[in-house]
């Protein structure tokens, strides 16, 4: 697997890969855009070494015409144009005419965006299904693809897989070589103790990770909506919480096969998300769980202050409500206070452990929610073997 640093790059032309996948609001404002952040090195790299450069990404899923207006990357284009203070020529289509006369006319350190891969999936899944002559009329746009969209490596689509597999000369950039030297330090027989801290809401997405983890960790600390499913499994009235009835079976199996897994000891409840809420240790009919309480923070702080490394993934309450983000901060607290290995995977906790302002005091924030736990659950990233 050739690393950016092992080719040469001067006078090239390059298509990388970037994973422009950022969250927007109503109004198509970028709420956050710290993977826009994270893929200068690889383009500034590449500008160093005079190179002219086509960049290609998908946002959000296109599913039908309408979405065109809201899935744009033009966007993209203007915040990245003012990160690198200078112009960033946007191409209104991943594919045709445009793109075919932009590319002709392309200079030494120009940089030109291509709208939306996935706006091609409306032909047809494209993008998606790895179309072959797509994926080899992006590969032909250039010398040299480097793949630096770690958030879609364990997807294979024809932006990052189909274009590899057509490429005369490939490499992995700064991203991605990052992101894989960073969570190896929790795949790869890790620092022990080793706590995992597991949140968010949906347990089938997790469980691969939990089943994989279960053996090398030393404590599995599960917050957020999540400890309700297992909560319930043991048997304890959960009132109105979110519960994922689909991983109750998995949940009781765990519980029962291990005794690393540590539950909260106390709640933030309240009837509905307009009402008061109240810290209990047990949860009342009606009631929801929508953070964890001050007990569990202690509890959660003993295992996570005796630990060399901690991953954690999903957030402890329901944080886009100011009133239940408290968990979530505390755990970010603790863990910026300690000189340990500490990675952070998964859409919402990395929004969150960057939005709260801590992102400098953790070793690694992953950019890639899936791909991020699909490595952890030991899998093989399509995106990155097909760089061999
Ligand atoms: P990640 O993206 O980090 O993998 P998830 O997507 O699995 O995390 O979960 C994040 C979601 O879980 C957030 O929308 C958050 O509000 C929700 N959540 C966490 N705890 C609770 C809770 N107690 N009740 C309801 N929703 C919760
Ligand atoms: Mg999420």
């Amino acid at each position: 697997m050739k690393r950016i640093e092992d080719i040469d790059l001067k006078n090239k032309r390059v298509i990388i890969r970037v994973d422009y996948n950022v969250p927007l609001d109503d109004k198509l404002n970028i709420i956050d855009d710290n993977r826009i952040r994270e893929s200068l090195k690889t383009i500034n790299y590449c500008l160093d070494n005079n190179c002219s450069i086509i960049l290609l990404s998908h946002l959000g899923k296109v599913k039908e015409e309408k979405d065109k207006q809201t899935k744009s990357l033009k966007v993209v284009a203007e915040r990245l144009s003012k990160l690198l203070n200078k112009d960033v020529i946007f191409v209104k289509e991943a594919r045709g005419k445009l793109v075919d006369e932009a590319v002709s006319n392309i200079k030494n350190k120009d940089i030109i965006l291509l709208e939306n891969t996935r706006f091609l999936d409306l032909e047809g899944k494209l993008e998606s299904g790895c179309d072959e002559e797509l994926s080899k009329y992006w590969a032909n746009l250039a010398d040299i693809f480097i793949n630096d969209a770690f958030g879609t490596c364990h997807r294979a689509h024809a932006s990052n897989v189909g274009i590899a597999k057509y490429s005369k000369e490939k490499c992995l950039g700064f991203l991605v070589l990052k992101e894989l030297d960073n969570l190896k330090l929790v795949t790869d027989n890790p620092k022990k103790p080793f706590t995992v801290i597991l949140g968010g809401a949906k347990v089938s997405d997790k469980i691969g990770v939990i089943e994989n983890l279960i053996t090398k960790a030393d404590s599995i600390l599960i917050g957020g909506a999540m400890a309700y499913t297992f909560l319930k499994a043991q048997g304890n009235e959960i009132g109105d919480s979110l519960v994922d009835m689909d991983s109750l079976e998995f949940a009781k199996n765990m519980l029962k096969k291990t005794n690393k897994i540590i539950l909260p000891i106390d709640h933030v409840v309240a009837n509905d998300l307009n009402s008061n809420n109240a810290i209990k240790n047990k949860i009342e009919k009606g009631e929801i769980g929508l953070d964890i309480g001050p007990k569990t923070i202690e509890l959660f702080k003993n295992y996570i202050e005796n630990s060399k490394t901690v991953f954690w993934n999903g957030p402890m309450g329901y944080y886009e409500n100011k009133n239940y983000e408290k968990g979530t901060k505390a755990i970010c607290e603790i863990i910026s206070r300690l000189n340990i290995i500490s990675i952070v995977g998964g859409g919402d906790s990395a929004s969150c452990v960057i939005n709260m302002g801590y992102k400098d005091r953790f070793t690694h924030v992953s950019t890639g929610g899936g791909a991020s736990l699909e490595l952890l659950e030991g899998k093989e990233l399509p995106g990155i073997e097909v760089m061999n």
